[in-house]
């Protein structure tokens, strides 16, 4: 597994960002973060295609709190805060498609 560098997150453009210790670098959009959660809530609302109720907040990071060595917990602006990330799948959403239907 790649071991990470830095972690940012672009409160402007809504992206985190994750450097690797080799140097390369990741940048989720919030939108993205939030439609990959996968906590139980997110999961089942996917399922029945329920988006977020407030998107404009729901899809912005408030805070980021480090899970061990293993990931990172998400705090969402719309409250939300039970998404655990770990590296290896924000690897994973960093080059999935936006449009493509995320995995529950
Ligand atoms: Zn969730």
């Amino acid at each position: 597994m790649k071991q990470v560098g830095t972690l940012n997150y672009l409160r402007n453009s809504n992206l985190l960002e994750i450097v690797w210790l080799d140097g390369r670098s990741l940048q989720i959009e919030g939108q993205k973060l939030r439609l990959a959660c996968k906590c139980g809530d997110c999961s089942s609302d996917r399922q029945r295609d329920l988006p977020p109720a407030d998107a404009e907040r729901a899809f912005r990071v408030k805070a980021i709190e480090a899970v061990g060595s293993y990931g990172i917990r998400l705090f969402f602006e719309d409250g939300h805060n039970r998404g655990i990330y770990p590296w290896r799948y924000l690897e994973q959403i960093g080059d999935m498609d936006i449009e493509r239907r995320l995995p529950i």
